[in-house]
């Protein structure tokens, strides 16, 4: 997938597909304002685009390290972030919290990883977006849509001129969505996944792999809700016999098999059976005796 232009509104395609650690970009040409979303995509592209046609002012969709790795190229920009969001991405202590990595579990390569890789600095004079708000750039407005679950505060683009629409890291992936993290929830994710597949658009645009939709995602919107079901129904499989939480992870239920570096998986592991186990827990499908997590007939 290369770049793509539609009107004033533009696809930045990220390196290796846009996976992890990149993401997909969208710059918005507007006559009054020009602005990047997500400098995470690639740091030739991002550098080229700030020298020949200019950045005013940088919006984050959310607060997670894979969006803003290169923020740091326009450091003399105002960035606009969702309020809900901006705790972690104003102290690297409220970051890791907000993940939940705590002390003595890797916290430390976290902390690393956030600073050596992805530049961590606190966003000192950040600007909020509000809820519905309409952008008026200049010949192209921008709809703001907040669609929280995946993080509380995370926003997604309608472009209505152009008809794009911009579902962030509601990503229609087939590993399906990430609601991980301390303030993620999966029922919110559901309902922003729905609000969004509502939107009439002609083009949608995601911040990870394919990226670029020209026709209706179809059955991907159907599919990526499906993952959660699936994801439940795999917990409560191998809860045919107690487990404890510890053999729950030693499954790998979710990310199918160990992988590298094994101190970000195995997180990224706990953190969405834990929330599977809560839901199931919720819903009096499963209960907690003693250390076992056990079905309930
Ligand atoms: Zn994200």
């Amino acid at each position: 997938m290369k770049d793509r232009q539609l009107g004033r509104v533009r696809f930045i395609n990220g390196e290796n597909k846009g996976r992890y650690p990149f993401c997909h970009s969208v710059y918005i040409a507007g006559e009054k304002e020009r602005i990047i979303i997500d400098p995470a995509s690639s740091l030739d592209k991002l550098k080229l685009l700030q020298q020949n046609e200019g950045v005013d002012t940088v919006w984050l969709s959310h607060s997670h390290e894979d969006h803003f790795a290169f923020l740091y190229l326009f450091e003399n920009c105002p960035v606009r972030v969702p309020m809900r969001d901006y705790p972690p991405l104003s102290d690297l202590n409220i970051f890791l919290d907000w993940y939940g990595v705590e002390e003595g579990s890797n916290r430390e390569s976290w902390r690393e990883m956030m600073l050596n890789q992805f530049r961590y600095a606190p966003i000192n004079n950040a600007n909020f977006f509000r809820d519905g708000e309409i952008v008026d750039c200049g010949s192209v407005t921008v709809e703001v849509i907040a669609t929280p679950g995946h993080t509380p505060g995370h926003l997604s683009f309608f472009f209505p001129e152009e008809k794009i629409l911009f579902l962030g890291d509601y990503d229609l992936t087939s590993f399906g969505p990430w609601y991980g993290d301390v303030y993620s929830d999966i029922d919110e994710t559901i309902k922003s996944v729905r609000r969004l597949q509502k939107i009439p658009a002609d083009i949608w645009i995601t911040s990870h792999e394919k990226g670029f939709f020209e026709e209706n995602p179809g059955e991907f919107w159907h599919n990526y809700e499906n993952i959660i079901y699936e994801r439940d129904n795999k917990v409560m499989e191998y809860l045919k016999q107690p487990r404890t939480l510890e053999e729950i992870l030693a499954a790998w239920l979710i990310y199918g098999r160990a992988r590298e570096p094994l101190f970000f998986y195995e997180f990224g592991e706990r953190s969405l059976v834990t929330k599977h186990l809560q839901r199931l827990e919720k819903q009096n499908r499963i209960i907690l005796d003693k250390n076992k997590y056990v079905m309930i007939k």
